[in-house]
């Protein structure tokens, strides 16, 4: 097949990587990589979301905790970040008569950052395309991988034209659903599993104040919690919170159970109800954003000889509920990071020890983040927890 326009000659490139997914972990990697004098090509399915209208406008943001900063900080940007993050020194918790409780997250002064996803996303795309060597090649699916040829079948979204582009070292950051794992599951004693909670979770907006300001506690992430679902939300920029409901598919309270705007007021106004007056776009929001499932995957190895490397959620995906599933995936980048300084471009060693570090601890954070779950929508409401909060806190 031959290229699509701007894309390199599908011939093989020494001493180029290749990297699929320009997300969070794929653009902060590139940026590594690149540091290290290498050039990479990156190839991302979507559009440039840096392009006018390339996203839907809506906010969504991240907690941003110690080991992600640590990432930024070895590449020299976490001021940069730092200037657009806002600092949650603690939880505030929302009882169901609107009554509220705080936990601080540690000593006064640390805490975790609200970031916005896409803000970060172009900010590390346009770091990364700044360093010599980086190609970023957007609307360019991976539809599979050949790992004994070692040639990406790629797919031009706008002209649907495929080509096979070859690779010499393959970093797989494409994501929960990763073409490049697909591709490595279909080696030997390749060990593979995906878990979805009967959760599901859709994103909601607190607006701003009038004046701009924000209508709760801005230097918190603020929890309803409900038992066996919660709302969480986390502030931004503009004076708006994004809210996360995380709520059961079916049953009686439930996405199932809301199918009308009267429904969904109802429950707000039940089970939420300093909040609904603060949401004003509630039921647009609820019937036009997308309710998406939660899943855990696990596998084991994440390379092939040092030709190929999973990193990020395609390597370990863990729900959402300890705030630490792009940390990990920067931490990824660190470790990485550290091995290229030991072993040079001894790429078989340095994938094999990376996937022995991390895969410990990713399955432990996998874990925790699954009992959190419980802790965030149930027990932080329990009196005794409070109780024990407190008396821990002294
Ligand atoms: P992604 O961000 O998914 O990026 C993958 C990229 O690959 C995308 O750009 C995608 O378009 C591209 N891609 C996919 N398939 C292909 C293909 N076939 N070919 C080419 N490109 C492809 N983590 C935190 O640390 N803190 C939080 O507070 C937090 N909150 C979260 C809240 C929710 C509701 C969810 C769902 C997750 C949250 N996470 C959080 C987890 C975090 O979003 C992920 O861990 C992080 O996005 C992983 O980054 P990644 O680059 O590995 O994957």
């Amino acid at each position: 097949a031959s290229p699509a326009p701007g894309l390199p000659t599908p011939a093989a490139a020494p001493n180029r990587l290749t990297i699929t997914g320009a997300g969070l972990v794929g653009s902060l990697l590139a940026l590594y990589l690149a540091r290290r004098g290498y050039s990479v090509d990156v190839y991302e399915r979507r559009p440039d979301p840096r392009r006018a209208g390339a996203d839907s406008g809506r906010s969504i943001n991240l907690a941003l905790s110690d080991r992600g900063w640590r990432a930024l900080e070895g590449v020299g940007i976490a001021e940069a970040v730092r200037e657009v993050a806002i600092p949650m020194y603690g939880r505030v918790m929302h009882d169901a008569h609107g009554n509220l409780s705080q936990q601080p997250y540690g000593q006064p002064g640390q805490g975790i950052y609200s970031v916005s996803r896409g803000g970060l996303n172009r900010r590390l795309l346009e770091l990364a395309e700044a360093e010599a060597g980086v190609r970023l090649f957007f609307g360019q699916q991976c539809l599979d991988v050949n790992l004994r040829q070692q040639e990406l079948h790629l797919r031009d979204i706008e002209t649907g034209q495929e080509l096979h582009q070859p690779y010499q070292h393959l970093f797989g950051t494409d994501g929960a659903f990763s073409a490049v794992r697909s591709a490595l599951q279909r080696t030997e004693r390749f060990d593979y599993s995906q878990s979805y909670l009967e959760y599901g979770y859709k994103e909601l907006t607190i607006a701003a104040a009038p004046d701009g300001g924000w209508v709760l506690e801005k230097h918190a992430l603020h929890i309803w919690p409900r038992g066996s679902y919660m709302m969480i939300a986390l502030p931004n920029l503009d004076g708006t919170f994004t809210c996360t409901l995380f709520f059961p598919f079916e049953g009686a309270d439930s996405f199932a159970s809301l199918q009308t705007p009267a429904d969904v007021t109802e429950f707000f106004g039940r089970v939420f109800p300093d909040a609904l007056p603060l949401m004003p776009e509630l039921t647009d929001d609820f019937f036009h954003n997308p309710t998406s499932s939660l899943v855990t995957v696990k596998c084991f190895p994440w390379s092939l000889e040092g030709e190929a490397l999973l990193l990020g959620d395609a390597a370990h995906a863990i729900v959402p509920f300890y705030g630490q599933g792009m940390n990990a995936g920067f931490e990824d980048c660190t470790v990485l990071d550290e091995l290229m300084e030991r072993h040079g471009a001894d790429w078989q060693t340095v994938f094999r020890e990376f996937q022995q570090l991390r895969k410990p601890n990713t399955d432990a954070v996998a874990d925790l983040a699954v009992y959190n779950f419980v802790e965030m929508r149930d027990k932080v409401a329990d009196p005794r927890f409070l109780l024990q909060k407190k008396i821990e806190g002294k």
